[in-house]
């Protein structure tokens, strides 16, 4: 529908659109930082573990020269680097042992740093949690790390093979605790899983609106809208009644000629068809700015803006009255109407007090050109100076 324009409250939209994007830059921004943050944190933990576990090795070495099967049978020198680990215990560092593995492949427990009943027996057996991890880190001799499903407060488990002559003799893990971790994210995460409730919540409050606008829209412009020839209606009239700025526009008043006729001759229906097919035409030969309004049966008032001079406006109306006259309806096959409209033009409805008056006016314009024979225009006096480009404040009545 050319004619009909509804300006959605795009300032709205704009403004829910860039709330958006900014919400939504700053969890993004903000996932970005907690795993960043996670990282880092990561990064100083593993460092110390992999400083740590050097360290233990270096003295379990220099306590066996070497000789590793010393472990397995002095028992004071187990209990003497056992006692060595649990020195090194801390709130991050939870757990530190060696476990080896017997002939059979089983984990079992050769140190312990840990007190009580914590502590791990000598040869008890062990069951990792991160099989896979204890895999890799025994067939690669290297160090590996993983993370532990937050159980028992645990989140990082360092492995560090120890070995001698380049073979993997027994792994050192220390257990890394969650403490540090979570107490930064015991405030990160919460807020960031309140900015994602914030930004959907948000979306859904623009979306309920955005459906109410369209729906209050729709409603409207069914409200002021002619179905059949999908012009304003006059309810539309009504709205800008009061708007409309007489000095920037010139009314028009037209009215086909002889529609009875069509409508006895062809029937309503056929009649219908004439009336929307002249209203695209109305709505091709006039712009954007003009406004087209089914004022009756099949009359229709045309406001036009003021186009910079009075000629102008008759060769507009003009140039509607002959495209009209000139068009073929084809109703189909074997059927074409041929129909010519009467116009009455209001050139200067400023001249009149009202908006009103300024309609009546035009309406005896077009009275004036049925009379005249139809298919005409009659338009009110031209501006007797003529060179004025606009009307605005020239006239006296
Ligand atoms: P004139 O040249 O003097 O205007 O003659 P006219 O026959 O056009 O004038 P009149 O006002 O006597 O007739 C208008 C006709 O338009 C009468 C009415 O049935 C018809 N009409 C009004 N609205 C519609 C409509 O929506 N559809 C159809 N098919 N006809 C309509
Ligand atoms: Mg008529
Ligand atoms: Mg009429």
């Amino acid at each position: 529908m050319k004619k009909i324009n509804f300006s959605v409250n795009s300032f709205f939209f704009f403004v829910s659109m860039v709330f958006i994007v900014m919400i939504g830059g700053l969890y993004f921004q903000f996932g970005e930082v907690i795993k960043e943050t996670n990282q880092e944190i990561n990064k100083i933990e593993i460092n110390r573990a992999k400083s740590l576990t050097n360290k233990i090795v270096v003295h379990v070495k220099s306590k066996i020269d070497n000789n590793f099967s010393l472990l397995f049978k002095n028992k004071a020198l187990r209990s003497e680097i056992s006692n060595f680990l649990s020195l090194n215990i801390t709130n991050e560092f939870k757990y530190i042992y060696v476990i080896y593995k017997d002939k059979k492949g089983a984990y079992r427990y050769l140190l312990d740093g840990s007190l009580g009943s914590d502590k791990g027996e000598f040869k008890q057996k062990f069951y990792p949690v991160l099989e896979n991890l204890w895999k890799s880190s025994f067939s690669s001799n290297t160090p590996v790390f993983g993370f532990q499903n937050k159980v028992d407060g645990l989140w990082v488990t360092y492995l560090r093979p120890i070995k001698i002559f380049g073979v993997t003799k027994a792994m050192l893990v220390v257990d890394i605790s969650t403490s540090e971790y979570q107490n930064l994210n015991n405030f990160l995460v919460p807020l960031y899983n309140f900015l994602k409730i914030f930004l959907f919540v948000l979306i859904a409050i623009v979306l309920v609106v955005l459906v109410q606008l369209y729906m209050f829209y729709v409603e409207r412009k069914k409200s002021i809208a002619d179905p059949l020839t999908l012009l304003y209606n006059r309810n539309y009239l009504k709205e800008i009644w009061k708007k409309v700025n007489l000095k920037k526009i010139s009314v028009m008043m037209l009215d086909i000629d002889h529609f009875k006729m069509v409508n006895d001759k062809y029937g309503h229906d056929i009649g219908d068809i004439v009336l929307s097919s002249i209203a695209k035409r109305l709505m091709r030969e006039t712009r954007l700015e003009d406004k087209i309004i089914r004022y009756g049966g099949e009359e229709f008032l045309i406001l036009l803006k003021w186009p910079k001079s009075d000629e102008k406006v008759v060769q507009i109306a003009n140039r509607i009255r002959e495209a009209i006259a000139n068009e073929k309806i084809r109703i189909d096959e074997d059927l074409s109407i041929n129909i010519t409209v009467s116009i009455g033009l209001n050139i200067y409805p400023c001249r009149d007090k009202t908006f009103k008056e300024a309609i009546k006016t035009a309406d005896k314009m077009l009275y004036l050109a049925k009379n005249k024979g139809r298919n005409t225009i009659v338009h009110t006096s031209l501006n007797a100076e003529n060179n004025l480009s606009t009307q605005k404040g020239k006239y006296k009545k």
